[in-house]
């Protein structure tokens, strides 16, 4: 690991071709050097003219999360067409390169943006609705009743407004989504330009979004259809609740129109004891060896949570690679437990990390989960060497995204990969001074140090300021559509006084 002092600098696209150049001329005779010359240079300036590009970013570090784990001093990368075309050097860069854009990077570190692998956008709407409860008491008294009651296209798409907003203010880039109404999160995010994996919430029940577990998938399938291929940054995907939610029949089905249709599935895994127990009590085993037995893991799946996998479940998760994102907020507040995170990753499980729904977190700040994967399982197993600073910050972005499947487009900046970047300040007292960029990435940046935010090449946030979401319309329909349910809690129609 090359940290704050490591320099590797990425600068050898030229080097072929100079070296080309100067061994022609040293074996000319000297008449004929300058003619050579001009004739050679003179297609070199055009052509240096034709490197015309969209956007110069530099900083004072470059984390760029690449093979080697490279940190790039005084560094800039070149973007075209939203995909990353160069990165080393500044004065390099500057030099090849004439940009239509450039944002500079005094006092600025670039990484690549952060990669929140679960969430449930629109619920930020339900933020601070019900607190300190047990996950069972929580999602059956309050979320299900509410969601029943409140959940309309219009919810989902100012709730995820709103989660878009305070994302890319935190540096999110990519998020994976398990919602109701994801035509509605797919639209919000089309606009607001970020990267997402949306999957179509499926359930049983009836939830206000589906009558039942047919309807669900129709629903599901007709979002697929919609959404696959239209556009780059949108994923679709089906999101099964949960083992304990879906009878077994039903998840093989999800699994096999999952596989026809080429789309992941998403789902609730092994959270709390009190789904084990359910899912033992209902199909006599626990529920990462009971989803194997119904072949539900025979192809990509996104897996929330897994704070309760057995020793035997482990390797069940690392032969199907079934991605696991820790979600440590939540699972503290719920009160679900630590996820054995350091021996998933020991194993070889893909691990990536996420906020939850803002009603079990109650944000959606990437960082704080950054911190807190870094300090739980440190206190849990007594173990100050566990889940050091550089593991995390790999499963915040990389390791992230491999495990959700976009590795190959997001999650590290290098040549090719598209340009999903946050550039972040470091002139806030927290961080100074500073020894090491790694360090103060996971121990001591805040959302609120993230200056400017790049998706696809396109800059979703400069200086702080939010351009692709009208900030002030976004929180004050939030703010109408809280006070009608805040109105209907008070008149005593609260989701807490639900007969469920
Ligand atoms: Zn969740």
């Amino acid at each position: 690991m090359t940290n704050g002092g490591g320099n590797q600098i990425i600068a050898a696209q030229d080097a072929p071709f100079h070296t080309l150049l100067r061994q022609t001329i040293f074996t000319m005779p000297s008449t004929l050097i300058k003619v050579f010359t001009l004739i050679i240079l003179l297609p070199i300036c055009s052509v240096a003219g034709t490197n015309n590009i969209d956007l110069i970013i530099s900083a004072d570090y470059i984390v760029t999360m690449d093979d080697d784990s490279t940190v790039i001093e005084d560094g800039a990368i070149a973007i075209n067409e939203g995909e990353i075309v160069a990165i080393g050097g500044k004065t390099k860069i500057q030099r090849r390169f004439r940009a239509k854009e450039e944002i500079n990077g005094r006092n600025r570190v670039l990484m690549p943006g952060l990669i929140n692998g679960h969430t449930h956008a629109a619920m930020t709407l339900f933020r601070g609705i019900a607190d300190d409860l047990p996950l069972m008491e929580w999602l059956t008294k309050y979320i299900f009743p509410a969601e029943i009651r409140f959940v309309d296209e219009n919810f989902v798409r100012t709730g995820t407004q709103l989660a878009c907003l305070e994302m890319i203010k935190g540096g999110t880039t990519t998020f994976v989504d398990m919602y109701f109404h994801p035509e509605e999160t797919a639209k919000v995010v089309e606009e607001c330009g970020m990267r997402a994996i949306i999957g179509a919430a499926v359930i049983e029940q009836e939830s206000g979004y589906s009558k039942d577990f047919s309807d669900a998938m129709a629903r599901a399938e007709s979002f697929i259809s919609q959404w696959q291929g239209k556009n780059s940054r949108i994923t679709p995907a089906i999101a099964a609740h949960a083992a304990y939610t879906i009878g077994p029949d039903n998840l093989k089905l999800i699994r096999k129109r999952a596989n026809t249709l080429g789309v992941p599935v998403a789902i609730h895994l092994a959270e709390s004891k009190a789904e084990l127990k359910l899912v033992k009590k209902l199909y006599g085993n626990t529920s990462i060896h009971h989803l194997e037995s119904i072949d539900f893991f025979n192809g990509p799946t996104i897996g929330a949570h897994v704070v309760w996998p057995s020793d035997s479940e482990i390797p069940i998760l690392v032969k199907h690679q079934v991605a696991v994102i820790h979600n440590p907020t939540s699972n503290m507040k719920i009160a679900s437990g630590f996820a054995p995170i350091p021996a998933m990753l020991a194993a070889g499980v893909p691990v990536g990390l996420g906020t939850d729904g803002a009603a079990s977190n109650n944000d959606l700040d990437m960082w704080e989960e950054i911190r807190l994967a870094a300090l739980i399982h440190k206190g849990n197993l007594l173990d100050p060497l566990v889940m050091p600073a550089a593991t995390v910050l790999n499963i915040a972005t990389r390791g992230g995204a491999e495990a959700v499947g976009l590795g190959e487009l997001a999650g590290a900046l290098t040549v090719g990969r598209r340009a999903d970047l946050i550039q972040i300040s470091l002139d806030a007292p927290h961080l100074v001074p500073l020894y090491d960029i790694i360090s103060h990435l996971v121990y001591a940046v805040d959302a609120q140090d993230v200056q400017t935010v790049i998706v696809d090449g396109r800059v979703l946030m400069r200086d702080r300021k939010v351009l692709s979401l009208d900030e002030q319309a976004v929180i004050k329909n939030a703010l109408i559509m809280a006070s009608e349910i805040n109105g209907e809690i008070r008149s005593g129609n609260s989701p807490g006084h639900s007969p469920e």
